[in-house]
């Protein structure tokens, strides 16, 4: 099996107590910051629909961009095949590339 947080064959859930720790560590910043996290999700989407202003989707995206930065979590089945630590750049990737969208748009619209 892998290591559940850096993705390296093991033998347990986690191959050094580093990865554990790092791993718990994860979890914890994830039931602290998942209310924050879903809080500016909601208020990006509702910039998005319901905000009459060219910046709207500009606003969203910097905002959903920023979200993504700054918790990085994704979807339990992500981390179950990828490792915490790769699901942790994808989420970043996506929050950059969202990030900027949001700056491009600001020149565009
Ligand atoms: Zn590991």
């Amino acid at each position: 099996m892998k290591c559940l947080y850096c993705g390296k064959e093991t033998q347990k859930d986690y191959c050094s107590q580093e990865c554990q720790q790092k791993a718990e560590q994860y979890y914890q910043n994830q039931r602290k910051g998942m209310p924050v996290f879903a809080v500016v999700a909601l208020i990006a989407i509702g910039i998005a629909l319901l905000w009459n202003s060219p910046y709207r989707t500009t606003l969203s995206l910097i905002l959903l961009g920023l979200d993504f930065i700054i918790f990085p979590f994704t979807k339990a089945s992500t981390i179950r095949r990828s490792g915490i630590q790769k699901s942790m750049t994808i989420a970043r990737c996506i929050g950059g590339i969202a990030l900027l969208f949001g700056i491009v748009s600001y020149f565009f619209l």
